[in-house]
């Protein structure tokens, strides 16, 4: 099976290393020809300014929007999961270029700028409850952005506390009634909804390889094959763990 990471901008080589330690082979796309030949696209973590820029340039618009709405996996981090969203606040005037597809409202560089980057334990119940491990994994955000509103098909698979104070300085008047009522003080972090993931982390800048797993469980379940294979309770299992020496994630 082919996994392609889009290769624009951006965090997708750490992508493709997560994907090897998998024993998955993954495609760098660039091109919208590339789409075509893959079964899976994982949508890295960047700029998302930078990336829609690039994308369109490269005439990947049209191509990309195809490969979602035919239900093929798709799973964005950070500048990936803006990309899919249905819609994007917190933008520079004018706006960018989604992909959309996900029934989300999603506020750019909600937890502010480079430095309020931060790291945290997030807890994820429904990762552990199918890929085994702790019922928490590390959430490593950069200017990452929050998901203020999901729509009735999206599922919550994280969420993060925050002050209302901070709800209320971060979105602007006319979105922040609604906002604020909806989050009971949390914002969501990780989300399914059909076809599509989205977090708004970068599991692969950890150890962890549950999140990756967990998105190649997404293909078409016709593949019963390949799933046997992500299976890692499987002692046939055919995931090569252990078999690289770590290159790479950056943190251990
Ligand atoms: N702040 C970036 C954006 O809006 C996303 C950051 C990231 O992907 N780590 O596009």
């Amino acid at each position: 099976m082919a996994v392609g990471v889009l290769a624009l901008q951006g965090s997708f080589n750490e992508h493709m290393a997560a994907l090897r330690r998998l024993g998955v082979t993954g495609v760098e796309v660039r091109k919208p020809s590339q789409l075509e030949s893959i079964e899976a696209l994982i949508i890295p973590g960047g700029e998302s300014t930078t990336m829609a820029k690039l994308a369109h340039y490269h005439n990947l618009f049209p191509a990309l929007r195809d490969f979602v709405s035919l239900g093929k996996p798709v799973w964005g981090t950070c500048a990936g999961l803006i990309f899919l969203a249905n819609k994007a606040t917190g933008q520079k005037l004018g706006g960018q270029e989604l992909i959309g597809g996900l029934d989300c409202t999603v506020h750019r560089n909600f937890f502010g700028s480079q430095i309020q980057s931060f790291e945290t334990e997030l807890v994820v119940p429904k990762l552990a409850e199918q890929e085994g491990g702790s019922d928490t994994c590390r959430g490593v955000f950069i200017r990452a952005p929050a998901i203020l509103k999901a729509g009735p098909d999206v599922e919550v698979l994280a969420d993060y506390a925050v002050p209302l104070d901070k709800l209320r300085s971060v979105v602007s008047d006319a979105e922040a009634e609604e906002a604020i009522a909806d989050s009971q003080g949390k914002v969501i972090v990780a989300v399914r909804q059909g076809n599509i993931l989205g977090t708004a982390f970068h599991p692969e800048l950890t150890s962890d390889i549950r999140w990756h797993s967990y998105f190649l469980k997404m293909r078409k379940a016709s593949d019963e094959t390949s799933l046997e294979c992500l299976d890692l309770s499987n002692q046939n299992s055919c995931y090569h763990l252990g078999r690289r020496t770590f290159d790479l994630p950056i943190f251990e």
